[in-house]
C-alpha cells in the first residue's frame, strides 16, 4: 500500500534527523518526557506503546509480504534494543489501570491469520522470546490451506500467543448491513471461544474500515478492544475501540523502513502530526 521511493526516503530521513535534534534539545530545557501523556484518572504519565502490525511473513512480491530474514532482522533489532513484547491483557491493564509494563514493551500484531505465521513467524519470534497476537478470520481457519488450522492456533496459544478476531469471512464492516456486521462479530466471537476455551476480547477492523458506529458495534458484540492500521502509538489518550498500530511494509529498504516507522512515532506525536 505505501511504498517510498529513495528520494522520499532520504527526505524522511532528513526530517527524522531534524526532528531528533529538534526533540533532544526539547526535552534538556523543558523535561518533557518522550510520548508521554497524562493519565486521565490522575497525574500519572504513561509512556505510549508501539503495536506493530504485520500480515504475512513470505517471499510473495506483495507489500505485505515480509521475507522472513527481513522479519528476523527487525525481531532482532527489538531484542537487542531491550524490547519485551506483551499481550492485548497487558496493554489494556495498563492503559485503564495504570498497571505497569516492562520498560519498553511492544506488542506485534499479525491481521488474517496466514499459515506463514505458523510456519515462518513463529519459529523466529520463538528464538527471541517474543511472543505476539494474531486476529483470526474463522471461516478460513482449518478451511483454507493459505491459514493455519485451530490445532496451529492452539499450539500458539500454549506457547503465551494471544487471538483475536478479524470477523468472519474478513467482511469490511462499514459496507455492509448492521445485522450482517453484528453476525460477523458475534459468530466469530463466539467461534474463537469455543475453540480456545478463553474469551475473545480483541478485535481488529478488516481493511481497517471502520466508523463511530461500528465502534458502538464492536462494543456491544463483546469486544473490550479493538485495533485499526491508523499510524500511531497507543496511549491513555487512544480511543481503546480504535487504537493505532504501526503497520510493517516490505519495501526497497524495508528494514529502514520499519526503524523509522517505529521511532518516528513517538516524535511525530510528540510534536502533535499524528493523532488529534
Ligand atoms: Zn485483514
Amino acid at each position: 500500500m505505501v511504498g517510498i521511493s529513495r528520494r522520499q526516503g532520504c527526505l524522511i530521513i532528513l526530517g527524522l534527523i531534524f526532528l531528533l535534534v529538534l526533540s533532544s534539545s526539547v526535552v534538556s530545557t523543558t523535561a518533557v518526557v518522550a510520548g508521554r501523556n497524562s493519565n486521565r484518572a490522575g497525574n500519572v504519565s504513561l509512556a505510549d506503546v508501539p503495536i506493530l502490525n504485520y500480515h504475512k511473513i513470505d517471499t510473495l512480491h506483495h507489500s505485505l509480504s515480509i521475507p522472513p530474514q527481513e522479519f528476523e532482522e527487525q525481531i532482532a533489532y527489538l531484542s537487542q534494543n531491550g524490547f519485551t513484547t506483551i499481550s492485548p491483557d497487558q496493554l489494556m491493564s495498563y492503559l485503564n489501570h495504570s498497571k505497569a509494563l516492562p520498560e519498553k514493551p511492544i506488542l506485534i500484531t499479525f491481521d488474517d491469520g496466514y499459515l506463514d505465521n505458523y510456519t515462518n513467524a513463529y519459529p523466529i519470534l520463538k528464538k527471541y522470546g517474543f511472543t505476539a497476537t494474531i486476529f483470526l478470520v474463522t471461516n478460513l481457519v482449518g478451511h483454507d490451506e493459505r491459514f493455519m488450522t485451530w490445532d496451529q492456533v492452539r499450539e500458539m496459544q500454549k506457547a503465551g500467543f494471544a487471538f483475536g478476531s478479524h470477523t468472519v469471512s474478513h467482511a469490511a464492516l462499514t459496507k455492509i448491513s448492521r445485522e450482517q456486521a453484528m453476525e460477523e462479530l458475534i459468530d466469530s466471537r463466539k467461534e474463537m471461544e469455543q475453540q480456545l476455551g478463553v474469551k475473545a476480547r480483541y478485535f481488529a477492523y478488516p481493511t481497517g474500515a471502520y466508523n463511530l458506529q461500528v465502534e458502538e458495534m464492536v462494543k456491544q458484540a463483546g469486544y473490550k478492544a479493538a485495533f485499526t492500521i491508523r499510524y500511531g502509538q497507543a496511549g491513555t489518550e487512544s480511543d481503546p475501540y480504535a487504537l493505532e498500530r504501526i503497520p510493517i511494509f516490505k519495501g526497497q529498504q524495508t528494514f529502514r523502513s520499519f526503524f523509522i516507522r517505529l521511532n518516528a512515532a513517538p516524535l511525530l506525536e510528540r510534536f502533535g502530526l499524528i493523532r488529534n
